[in-house]
């Protein structure tokens, strides 16, 4: 009884956490799931100018500058892993060995496994079982492929659609 009497207390104390935190599968607010924004809201930290820091990084004297050198939230992870992606695919042969096919799909695979936001990537995973699986045939079926993959998440987060006849140009060519 008295057990279930603290257990009570503990829901009752519980606060409700701000909108757009995430979970991990441990219980505990998911960084690299939840925008900086929800994350602040939950910590009540204000904006920074300067993070200080007892343990400078390799390279910085002093301080931290924020936000740019802590971890990354959600939307840091997704740009950077987004560059990532659209940049294998520019550099993917045109005609591409079986072996280099094989080992694109694998590592797709372990990309989708790995992935450190964990809703992301059961969702990535989900939309690939849905009959999206990597077309890795030559250069301009997989940077389609992998177009059409981050429209899906556009798509899922309110975003507009990017035009997949200009993804080569996104990550390959343009600006010159
Ligand atoms: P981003 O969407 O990161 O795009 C970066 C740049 O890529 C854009 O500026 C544009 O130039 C270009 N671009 C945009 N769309 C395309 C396209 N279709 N093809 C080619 N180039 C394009 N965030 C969540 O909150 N929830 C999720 O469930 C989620 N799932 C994700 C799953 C994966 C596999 C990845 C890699 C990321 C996921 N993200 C998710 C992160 C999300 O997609 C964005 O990266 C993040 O919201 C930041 O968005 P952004 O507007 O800065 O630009």
């Amino acid at each position: 009884r008295a057990g279930q009497k603290q257990d009570e207390d503990n829901k009752a104390k519980a606060k409700p956490l701000p909108k757009g935190v995430v979970l991990g599968p441990d219980g505990k607010p998911c960084r690299t799931c939840t925008s900086l924004s929800s994350w602040r809201a939950m910590t009540k930290q204000k904006q920074p100018d300067t993070v200080a820091t007892t343990t400078p990084l390799a390279g910085h004297t002093s301080a931290l500058q924020s936000p740019a050198d802590c971890p990354p939230d959600v939307e840091q992870l997704g740009r950077s892993s987004w560059t990532l992606l659209h940049s294998i695919t520019a550099n993917y042969p045109e005609r591409p060995t079986v072996t280099q096919q094989t080992e694109t799909k694998q590592f797709i695979s372990l990309f989708g496994k790995m992935y450190p936001c964990w809703v992301c990537a059961d969702d990535f995973r989900a939309w690939m079982k849905e009959g999206n699986e990597p077309r890795v045939s030559n250069r301009e079926e997989f940077g389609r492929w992998a177009c059409e993959a981050h429209n899906a998440v556009n798509v899922k987060l309110g975003k507009d659609s990017f035009d997949c006849n200009k993804w080569e140009e996104r990550w390959r060519t343009g600006c010159s």
